[in-house]
């Protein structure tokens, strides 16, 4: 039994047959062409784009029936890079100069492309190339009148393991056929993780090595919830893992009972549990697992795949939606988090050495205040619909967040003066992610009305462990002291200014640290909507106080792991059914 470590990218366990799914290599025929023909060959690459482009459409329409408009429009890039001009006219160069078929000169200018962008340091660019990939190929088929070989055709479940799966070959999935999916490559934040969650695919990406140490038709167990891919596993872990599934079916179960009863303990303290969503299209299954709301709208989602920038009209229609559909449940709206990982190409970004410390999130927003106004216009006017929130990512300093409220005051009065109509006492907040503003929140508390803990990035700024590279995964620990003394001081000061104090970070759903955090005082837990029941459920099984003890004695040990081996134990004392 061998055991690859990976990225987690979606939930759930998964245990079958491995499907060794190569986008099949092309072999493409060179023959040389005359002057004259260059002209049929330029109508060739025509009729291949075009039917490429129906084929993409299609698919962009299945997924928008399947899944909304917003995972549809991922597809958008696809389409961009069929469309790009100057790409055309070097193929037409090409065939000019080599006098040789199509095929040959779109393969060679389209790998040349590949090439640059692979080498490039900025992670969006290097993302960018299994959308071209995926195109190379597409077009490539259609040249030479093959079919493709598609996840759509399989038809007994499998567990598929790729090097890398494009947005679209992972949107032919169904979950009839594919158990889950492993790949190579990719990154937690990628698409194609996105898209894995939105069909509760289970999945792993990053893992290096699958496709050289997976073979066809081997047995392997993936694990989504921790990133773990078990191949040719042992009776024991098989037991294991089956008994793992048992207690997922077992929480679903009950998460029919606890849907609609309150987050609260034994002794009736409650908090508020709040999903995190990406795009509107995901509220149904925030409701379906009984939100309290939504504690994180990462609208940068918003942003993404596009050639040009979302309207004021397009935003407040969005999150006018999502305020209609969660009323009277706070939405709590994030402005844009563009950059770290996750980059708009239209703003032509500069590759930079470290793009998580760089121009991120409300520093990007606070450089282009053209660009904000128009989602704070956005948000303000959506605030009437039902009981919207706004924050702000990545606060360093009180200039910053000074900076942004000002903004957001000049854009309550320019409406004001239209006599558009807005939330006057809409709450707005700060995410507390950088390792200086947990220090100094005391300073930021005045300025605002709450704080979200935005562990993600805290945990991998403070324990200087960027939190996309897999060579360092076991330094990133939620359990780290250092870690468990910066949310303490957070909650506590949060308190004693009288703001209410929240998580949205993937911590929030851990449920060996909601016991933890749930006996800090911390008063929301947001996180991805299948965690809220499991969450519930260890709320539910204690007193306040005896979660008060787990903090005090935690915070006495001294290492990460030493705090994670007590939580865990203390989480099967309470509630077994969630641990093994
Ligand atoms: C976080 O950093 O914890 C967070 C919730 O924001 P994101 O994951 O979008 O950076
Ligand atoms: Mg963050």
């Amino acid at each position: 039994m061998t055991t690859l470590k990976g990225i987690p990218a979606a939930p759930g366990i998964a245990m079958g047959k491995a499907l060794l799914f190569h986008s099949e290599s092309l072999a493409i025929p060179r023959r040389s062409i005359t002057t004259p023909e260059i002209s049929l060959e330029v109508l060739r690459l025509e009729e291949a784009l075009i039917k490429t482009r129906h084929q993409i459409l299609d698919i962009q329409k299945r997924l928008a029936e399947e899944l909304g408009q917003d995972h549809a429009d991922i597809l958008n890039a696809h389409l961009l890079v069929l469309e790009d001009q100057a790409l055309r006219e070097e193929i037409i160069q090409g065939l000019k100069v080599q006098l040789v078929n199509v095929e040959v000169i779109f393969d060679e200018v389209v790998q040349r492309h590949l090439k640059a962008f692979s080498r490039t340091q900025d992670e969006y660019l290097r993302e960018r190339t299994a959308d071209i990939e995926d195109v190379r190929k597409r077009v490539l088929r259609n040249l030479l009148n093959k079919q493709a070989t598609t996840l759509a055709q399989l038809e007994e479940p499998v567990i598929v393991v790729a090097r890398d799966l494009s947005p679209s070959e992972t949107a032919q999935m169904h979950r009839r056929h594919v158990l889950a999916f492993v790949t190579d490559i990719g990154g937690r934040t990628s698409h194609t993780a996105i898209m894995a969650k939105s069909l509760e695919i289970p999945a792993v990406v990053g893992l290096a090595v699958a496709t050289k140490r997976i073979q066809k038709g081997e047995l392997i167990i993936v694990d989504g919830t921790r990133g773990d891919v078990l191949v040719e596993p042992d009776p024991a872990a098989i037991k294991h893992y089956e008994l793992e599934q048992r207690r997922n079916q077992e929480v679903s179960r009950q998460l029919l009972h606890l849907k609609d009863l309150p987050a609260e303990t034994l002794d009736r303290h409650a908090v508020t549990l709040s999903a995190n969503i990406e795009l509107p299209d995901e509220v149904p299954s925030v409701i379906a697992h009984g939100a309290d709301g939504i504690g994180l709208f990462r609208t940068e989602f918003l942003y993404l795949n596009r050639s040009d920038f979302p309207t004021e009209e397009e935003q407040y229609q969005a999150y006018a939606s999502v305020a209609e559909q969660l009323k009277p449940h706070p939405v709590i709206i994030r402005t844009m988090d563009l950059g770290g990982d996750k980059f708009l190409s239209p703003l032509q970004f500069p590759t930079e050495m470290n793009p998580f410390l760089g121009w991120r999130a409300i520093r990007f927003s606070l450089a282009r205040p053209d660009i904000f106004r128009i989602q704070l216009r956005a948000i303000l006017r959506a605030s009437v619909h039902g009981n919207l929130k706004l924050m702000y990512p990545m606060i360093s300093g009180l200039e910053e967040l000074r900076r942004a409220n000002e903004i957001l005051g000049e854009v309550q009065q320019e409406l004001t003066r239209e006599g558009v109509p807005y939330a006057k006492d809409m709450e707005v907040g700060a995410m507390i992610e950088v390792p200086s503003a947990a220090l100094m929140c005391d300073l930021l508390a005045p300025e605002v009305q709450f704080f979200s803990i935005g562990t993600n990035d805290l945990i991998q700024y403070a324990l200087a462990v960027d939190r996309v590279n897999e060579k360092i995964a076991y330094l990133y620990e939620p359990t780290h002291p250092a870690i468990l003394r910066l949310i303490k001081r957070i909650i506590d000061v949060g308190h004693a200014a009288k703001l209410w104090v929240g998580m949205c970070g993937e911590m929030a759903g851990e449920p060996a640290l909601s016991l933890l955090l749930l006996g800090m005082g911390l008063d929301e837990f947001s996180t991805s909507p299948v965690q809220l029941p499991i969450v519930k459920q260890v709320i539910r099984s204690v007193e306040h106080s005896f979660a008060q003890s787990v903090v005090e004695q935690a915070l006495k040990l001294r290492t990460g792991k030493e705090v994670e081996a007590f939580l865990l134990a203390t989480l099967k004392q309470v509630a077994p059914v969630l641990v093994e």
